[in-house]
C-alpha cells in the first residue's frame, strides 16, 4: 500500500469530510450549471479562452519581456525565479530588507506551491492570512484542500469549535456572521499593522504591466493597500496580452468557480503609490516564477498551462468528491493537480498514483472553461509511468497476461466463458479471498454474471 492509498482509505472513512466536501462542491456544481445555462454560447467562449492562452504560451518569451518593460515603467521591480527555492529566497530577502516583522498574505496557490508559508516561518516572519479560509487552515495547521475553498474539508461546526479554541474573543451566537466577526476581531488590527503585503495574481497584463486579482472578501486589497511594501508572486503562465483578454477570461473564471457573474472584488493595479494616489504601497515587487512551467511547455503539457485555477474540474470529479483534496497529498488536488504534480515534483512511485485516481469519465474536460484535455493528459502520465517501469509488478503481470490473452481471440473467448461459468458458481463469496485483487474487491461489489454468454456474444444475438 502506498502513502496515497493510505490517505484515500482514511478519507473514505471520514464521514465529516464527506459532508463538508458535498456541501461546497454540490453547491458550486449547481450554481455553475445555472450560470453556464444563462451564458450565451459558453462553448464558443471557452474555445476563445483556450486560444488566448495557447497564443500566450506559444509566445511566452515575447509577452514576459513586454510585461517586464511595462511593469517596470509603472514603478514595479520585476524579479525572475527559476524554481520554488529561488522564489522564496527573493521574497524573504525583500521582507528582511524592509525590516518586516509581519506580512499580510492574500491566498495564492503559487505561494503554497513554492512553500512560502514555511519559508516565512523559518525566517521568523509572522504571517497574517487575509483570506478567511486560509485563516481557518492556518489555525488548524493544515494545508489547503481546494484551490478556491482552501478549508472546504471543514464543516461549519468544526470551524466554530476551532475559533472558540483559538480566538481571544470568540463568537457567542452559532451563526456564520458571528463567526466571521470573530475572525475579523482576531485579524483586523494585525492585517492593518503588517509591514509587507504578499499576494498572487490571477492575470498579468502584458501591454500595461498591470496585475489583476479576484477575491470575494477583498483580502487581496488588504495585502495591497495598507502595507509599505507589496510583493506579487505569480507563475509565468498568468500572462495575457491585454485587458480585453483578461476580461474575457474573468467572465469564465467567476462562473466556473462560484457560479457568479463576477467575483465581489476584481482589482487591476500597476506599480506602487503615485504622488496623486490617496493610498497604496511605497514599493512594489513582482516575482515571476517558472518552477517547471517551461518544462511543461516543452514536454507535451503546454495545454495544462491554460489553467486559470477555477476549481471546476475538482468540483465535478467523482473521485475528488469522495476523498477531498488532502488525499492527493499535493498542493494542487483533483484532476488538474493529478496532471500538474508529476510535472513539478517529477514522476515517481508516489506521484504516479495520482493519474490512476481517475475514472476517465471526461467530466473535468467538459466543465473546464479553457478546454484542457485533462483525461488525455492523465492517460499520458499513465503511459509514461508504464514505460518507466513504475507500475507495480502485480499490475504489469496482470496486464501482460491479459494482453497475451487478448492477442488470441479464440483462447480469450474460451477464457471469458470459463470465467463466467466460475463466477456464476462461486459468486462474490470467493472474490474477497483472491489475494492480488483485494485492492479492487475490498470496496466494490462484483455481482455474478447473468448468463454464461459474454457481452460480445449477447450483443451479436441482438440482446439489448
Ligand atoms: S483545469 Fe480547467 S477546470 Fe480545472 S482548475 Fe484549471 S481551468 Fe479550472
Amino acid at each position: 500500500m502506498s502513502a496515497f492509498t493510505d490517505r484515500v482509505d482514511a478519507a473514505l472513512a471520514d464521514r465529516q469530510l464527506k459532508i463538508a466536501v458535498e456541501r461546497t462542491a454540490g453547491t458550486a456544481e449547481a450554481k455553475r450549471a445555472t450560470a453556464v445555462a444563462a451564458f450565451s454560447d459558453f462553448d464558443a467562449a471557452r474555445k476563445r479562452a483556450a486560444a488566448i492562452k495557447d497564443h500566450v504560451i506559444e509566445h511566452l518569451g515575447h509577452y514576459l519581456v513586454e510585461f517586464e518593460r511595462n511593469a517596470t515603467a509603472a514603478g514595479a521591480v520585476v524579479h525572475w525565479a527559476r524554481d520554488a527555492d529561488e522564489a522564496c529566497r527573493i521574497v524573504i530577502n525583500l521582507c528582511q530588507q524592509a525590516g518586516a516583522k509581519s506580512v499580510a498574505r492574500s491566498k495564492s496557490m503559487l505561494g503554497e506551491e513554492i512553500g512560502l508559508p514555511h519559508a516565512l516561518a523559518e525566517a521568523g516572519i509572522e504571517r497574517v492570512e487575509t483570506d478567511l479560509a486560509e485563516h481557518i487552515i492556518q489555525l488548524a495547521d493544515e494545508p489547503p484542500s481546494h484551490i478556491v475553498w482552501p478549508a472546504m474539508h471543514k464543516t461549519r461546526e468544526q470551524v466554530s469549535a476551532l475559533f472558540r479554541a483559538r480566538h481571544a474573543d470568540p463568537h457567542v451566537e452559532e451563526t456564520i456572521a458571528a463567526m466571521a466577526e470573530s475572525a475579523r476581531r482576531h485579524l483586523r488590527d494585525k492585517m492593518l499593522a503588517a509591514d509587507v503585503g504578499i499576494s498572487g495574481a490571477n492575470f498579468l497584463i502584458a501591454d500595461s504591466g498591470q496585475v489583476c486579482t479576484v477575491t470575494n472578501e477583498g483580502n487581496a486589497e488588504l495585502s495591497l493597500v495598507p502595507p509599505r511594501m507589496h510583493i506579487v508572486t505569480a507563475g509565468i503562465e498568468k500572462l495575457v496580452p491585454s485587458m480585453p483578454h483578461a476580461v474575457h477570461l474573468l467572465r469564465l473564471l467567476a462562473r466556473s468557480a462560484t457560479g457568479a457573474d463576477l467575483t465581489q472584488y476584481t482589482t487591476f493595479y500597476a506599480g506602487p503609490k503615485r504622488a496623486a494616489d490617496a493610498d497604496g504601497p511605497d514599493a512594489m515587487h513582482i516575482v515571476l516564477v517558472d518552477n517547471g512551467r517551461t518544462r511543461m511547455r516543452s514536454h507535451g503539457l503546454a495545454e495544462m498551462l491554460r489553467c486559470i485555477r477555477c476549481g471546476a474540474c475538482m468540483n465535478h470529479c467523482v473521485v475528488f468528491r469522495q476523498v477531498g483534496g488532502h488525499a492527493y497529498g499535493s498542493t494542487y488536488p483533483g484532476p488538474m493537480g493529478a496532471v500538474i504534480t508529476p510535472a513539478i515534483d517529477g514522476l515517481n512511485a508516489e506521484t504516479r498514483d495520482l493519474a490512476h485516481a481517475c475514472t476517465l469519465n471526461g467530466k473535468c474536460r467538459e466543465v473546464c472553461p479553457v478546454d484542457i484535455p485533462l483525461p488525455t493528459l492523465l492517460r499520458g502520465w499513465r503511459e509514461k509511468s508504464w514505460r518507466e517501469g513504475l507500475e507495480p509488478v502485480s499490475a504489469r503481470m496482470g496486464i501482460g497476461a491479459w494482453s497475451r490473452l487478448a492477442g488470441h481471440p479464440w483462447v480469450y473467448r474460451r477464457a471469458v466463458g470459463l470465467g463466467n461459468w466460475l463466477l456464476r458458481r462461486i459468486g462474490k463469496r470467493w472474490l474477497h479471498a483472491i489475494p492480488f485483487a483485494s485492492g479492487w474487491t475490498r470496496h466494490r461489489d462484483f455481482p455474478a454474471p447473468q448468463s454464461n454468454a459474454s457481452f460480445v456474444e449477447r450483443y451479436a444475438r441482438g440482446e439489448r
